[in-house]
């Protein structure tokens, strides 16, 4: 990734995605929190995320949120739905863990606090998604689920797809338990660069960026579009909110894409 710096705020794109003149993209970084929640006053995320839109040159009003459950459910957005979810979270799109549109102007953002956050582009389509893959995201499919819908609903080929994986909490950090290693286990099998055995007896370390990018792959995605980040969150404290490392009074950090 690369890092950008406009009217002082510094966030993150995609060396690939930059490339396309038809889009605009962001991982939200020193911006501040930008999810709503108790330890946070709203007033606070509506001016952060106000700054973040500035920063990166699109409409607050037009950007849409989803009320994030760790699901594999797809939506499809249009410009109806523009601005849910954008300023106050009472509208966002309920229950979902992914969006997508092939509509101009409107902003798709997934948050995250440690949660991989995947954008997807199909250029000859003119289709994009933003989609919120958690551990319990990633074993459910919300990836493949959503390459899937992008080909069911606008004749996308995943051949075509180009896909970021932000930054999130990254195998040097996430340790797991013998019962999320085996969810793991069963999903990817014998796979051990999916899962390790960890530094203690009973412990595993998950690499949820690869097995997000082995479900790229899986569903077609060709290996040289997708690029990952390789960011911890965990691990840089001064860049990302993580949930592992603050616990519940962690902030939130977003990642957006936008047809212009
Ligand atoms: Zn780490």
């Amino acid at each position: 990734m690369e890092k950008q710096r406009i009217k002082d705020f510094p966030f993150y794109c995609f060396k690939h995605l930059s490339r396309f003149e038809r889009i605009k993209h962001f991982v939200s970084s020193e911006v501040g929190n930008i999810g709503f929640s108790d330890s946070e006053a709203d007033e606070t995320v509506r001016l952060n995320r106000c700054r973040l839109a500035e920063a990166v040159g699109f409409d607050v009003h037009h950007l849409i949120t989803a009320q994030q459950v760790h699901s594999a459910t797809v939506k499809v957005v249009t410009e109806q739905d523009a601005g849910r979810g954008a300023l106050e979270k009472e509208s966002r799109i309920p229950m979902c863990d992914a969006l997508v549109t092939n509509r101009r102007g409107i902003c798709l953002m997934v948050l995250s606090a440690d949660c991989v956050p995947v954008l997807l582009y199909d250029p000859e389509r003119q289709v994009i998604a933003a989609v919120h893959a958690g551990w319990r995201g990633t074993v459910t499919g919300i990836v493949r689920k959503t390459v899937a819908v992008m080909a069911e609903r606008f004749a996308c080929r995943s051949a075509d797809l180009l896909a970021g994986i932000a930054p999130s909490i990254g195998p040097c950090c996430f340790e797991v338990g013998e019962e999320v290693a085996r969810v793991f286990g069963e999903m990817f099998p014998a796979d051990p660069e999916i899962v390790r055995q960890g530094k203690c007896m009973g412990k595993f370390q998950v690499d949820l960026w690869e097995a997000n990018r082995r479900e790229l792959l899986e569903s077609g995605v060709r290996d040289e579009q997708i690029e990952i980040a390789g960011m911890c969150t965990v691990c840089r404290p001064e860049h990302f909110f993580s949930y592992r490392r603050d616990g519940e009074l962690a902030g939130r950090f977003g990642a957006g894409i936008m047809l212009l």
